[in-house]
């Protein structure tokens, strides 16, 4: 049985299982309602006092407050608000307030939000004020020596969620100090519990919000510790739980389990040593720097926590290394977790003044102070698979030449695509609208395959083509004169194998008809393809047939290509989705059905394979589709079950094959994440 390796610790962990004993008995056992007086609430009440007095000790809370609520985000209000509360009332007592409210650049946002709600709900109207953190994420205290001053409240964080890097708390204390700063600090301590030593009461700090979930309790349990004579107003009121501080019927069950957490954290038996986790963390950067050549790590491993690491590697961006990981069942994320959805650049490496590449192409590998030997010895070894299923599919540089591929091939970026028509069997290839971006793309691609770039040729007139032919060096014959389209002159035809390439000119645009043709002709019947920058053209009916597939040089919507034919009327159709029931069932009506994984092949490669035995599938993907659309099409139609990770990719596939008037084309709603499949080796 093949398990996931969880490597995204500073989203969330998993629930150590004395929490989740922990849990079962509060819900089970000890159900009582604390604030009841009979014998059932007393002992729900013992457990409550019981685990804030372990916290009190943990922390060093003194002679503070510590109050159990949700979490982190629920911590950072009950802060920001108590602090502001506190600063209006100053203000109408005619007393002089800071104008300011500072926070640092790399914050998690629930911080800089809270400052914006609450200062605008209270009619504070102080200055939200970034502080800027160096290359190395660490805050710039020359300016928040200059800011001090006038700074009302400060908010910087123990250590960031996305790269780990510790925060000089000591640096700042000093600094507030020395400026006589009348400030309120806070301190964002989510990713610190466990994983750095706290002594609150000892330091000047006012506010330190904490979330159980990033340590192993369930989530929506938190604590709030506020320093002995900071400012206090409770954000939520009503039975006068927690001292009146925070209202509601405890979260019995999670402050059990946040319990069980903090008496193991106390004990010093279960989590691994600082020493320990940095060796974990070295044997994890080991194995990415010989898998994926150039990996660039952005947090400098010496200023951050020893559970994270957080890399970006030239030429491959963040959403394909987290599908290469997915694929092998590692779990990473890219930036913060709420933005893993989108891969826009990270603002934490944007702050740290990283470079795009680098901080729009960032992964974040964490883990908890629970992790074992095995565990990291397995995640290295799929730290070598992803390497090897990059390198093969040419995506990273590799020694060996890559098995060539035939046919065409998609590279897109943002709507916009190249094309690269390929013949294994002469090695030999033609790009068609090179895009400057796809540069890279596809030198490693050629390179890798060692093939031989007979012509790139564009739809438009005058593209610069030289930075491609510098970039791809002995690969490309480019010898021959060429017209403003990149053609090369006196030739009428362009053979590459079986395949013959034809110009077409249509004003100031060129069309290119692609085809299996033995000679320079190609009649309508055998033209396969037509590269046009138009999305129909009514010009290039008679020179093709219906089966003829028109491939666009933008693709916004992901169509891929469409069909010459006019659409086929609206009939009554199968519905497009199949979910994981509806599978067997149809499999089994359907034995000569054939299930396809669109991944992309550096994902089917790294592919670990679920335990569910089940049919073979066949790698297809999204950017081979139109190749392999234009041969399901021909002769008699197999029923075609398309699917990948998540099935929007597999959705698109099925609805091309569809459009196309393909009519027994379906997706696997839900991907490989809800129904796993068997692959073929
Ligand atoms: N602060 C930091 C540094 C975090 O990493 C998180 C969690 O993502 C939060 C605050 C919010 O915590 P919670 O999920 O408990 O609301």
């Amino acid at each position: 049985m093949t398990t996931e390796i969880y490597l995204d610790g500073n989203a969330t962990t998993a629930v150590l299982p004395a929490a989740i004993a922990a849990a079962a008995d509060a819900m089970g056992q000890r159900y009582g309602n604390p604030s009841s007086s009979h014998g059932t609430g007393l002992k729900a009440k013992v457990l409550l006092d019981q685990t804030r007095a372990c916290a009190v000790r943990l922390l060093g809370v003194g002679d503070g407050r510590l109050m159990f609520n949700s979490g982190a985000t629920e911590g950072i209000q009950t802060a920001v608000l108590s602090a502001l509360v506190a600063l209006r009332e100053r203000r109408e007592r005619g007393e002089a307030i800071g104008s300011l409210l500072v926070y640092g650049a790399t914050e998690h946002k629930a911080v800089p939000e809270s400052l914006a709600h609450w200062n605008r709900l209270l009619g504070l109207n102080l200055t939200l004020q970034k502080l800027p953190v160096d290359q190395d994420g660490a805050h710039d205290l020359a300016q928040l020596r200059a800011l001090a001053p006038q700074a009302a409240l400060v908010c910087t964080m123990a250590a960031n969620n996305e790269t780990g890097i510790v925060t000089n708390l000591a640096a700042i204390e000093v600094l507030l100090a020395e400026t006589g700063s009348a400030a309120y600090w806070l301190v964002d301590c989510v990713q610190a519990l466990g994983k750095l030593d706290l002594d609150l009461a000892s330091t000047r700090i006012d506010y330190a919000p904490f979330s159980g979930h990033k340590l192993y309790a369930p989530k929506g349990i938190g604590m709030l510790y506020v320093r002995a004579g900071a400012p206090f107003t409770p954000l939520i009121m009503g039975g006068g739980q927690e001292s009146g501080q925070r209202s509601g019927t405890e979260n019995m069950a999670g402050i059990a389990a946040l319990g069980a957490v903090l008496s193991a954290l106390e004990r010093g038996d279960t989590f691994r040593s600082h020493h320990q986790l940095a060796s974990f963390r070295a044997r994890l950067a080991d194995s990415l720097r010989a898998a994926l050549p150039g990996v660039v790590f952005n947090n400098p491993f010496d200023k951050s926590l020893p559970t994270t690491l957080n890399f970006s590697v030239p030429g491959l961006s963040s959403r394909e290394l987290m599908d290469v990981f997915d694929a092998a069942q590692v779990r990473v994320s890219s930036g913060s977790a709420c933005s893993a959805a989108k891969a826009a650049p990270s603002y934490v490496l944007d702050a740290m003044h990283a470079p795009l590449w680098r901080s729009a192409g960032a992964i974040r590998m964490s883990f908890g102070p629970l992790a074992d030997e095995a565990t990291i010895a397995d995640a290295c070894r799929r730290i070598e698979r992803c390497g090897a299923a990059l390198r093969a599919s040419c995506l990273i540089p590799s020694e060996r030449t890559a098995v060539p591929h035939d046919g065409l091939l998609q590279l897109g970026v943002e709507g916009a695509c190249s094309w690269m028509v390929l013949d294994a069997a002469s090695r030999s290839c033609i790009v068609i609208d090179p895009l400057p971006d796809m540069i890279a793309r596809i030198e490693s691609y050629v390179r890798c395959q060692n093939y031989q770039v007979q012509a790139i040729v564009s739809t438009s007139p005058d593209v610069d083509r030289s930075m491609l032919i510098s970039a791809l060096g002995r690969h490309v014959d480019c010898h021959a004169a060429t017209d403003a389209y990149g053609w090369p002159s006196a030739v009428h035809a362009i053979q590459l194998g079986t395949q013959t390439l034809l110009s077409v000119a249509d004003g100031a645009a060129r069309h290119y008809l692609l085809g299996d043709a033995a000679d320079a002709t190609l009649p309508p019947q055998a033209v396969r393809f037509v590269f046009s920058a138009r999305p129909t053209v009514e010009a290039l009916r008679p020179l093709t047939c219906a089966q003829t597939l028109l491939c666009p040089t933008r693709d916004e919507h992901n169509q891929f290509c469409v069909g010459m034919a006019a659409p086929a009327a609206a009939e009554a159709q199968a519905a497009l989705q199949l979910d994981s029931a509806a599978l067997d069932v149809f499999l089994q009506a359907h034995p000569n059905a054939e299930l396809i994984d669109v991944r992309e092949p550096y994902e089917f490669a790294a592919t670990i394979t679920p335990g569910t035995a089940g049919r073979s599938a066949r790698s297809v993907p999204l950017s081979r589709l139109a190749e392999h659309a234009s041969s399901w099409l021909h002769g008699e139609q197999t029923p075609l079950v398309f699917f990948c990770r998540s099935g929007n990719r597999s959705l698109k596939a099925a609805q091309l094959l569809r459009r196309l008037g393909h009519g027994q084309a379906y997706s696997l709603n839900g991907g490989l994440a809800l129904a796993p499949l068997a692959h073929a080796a």
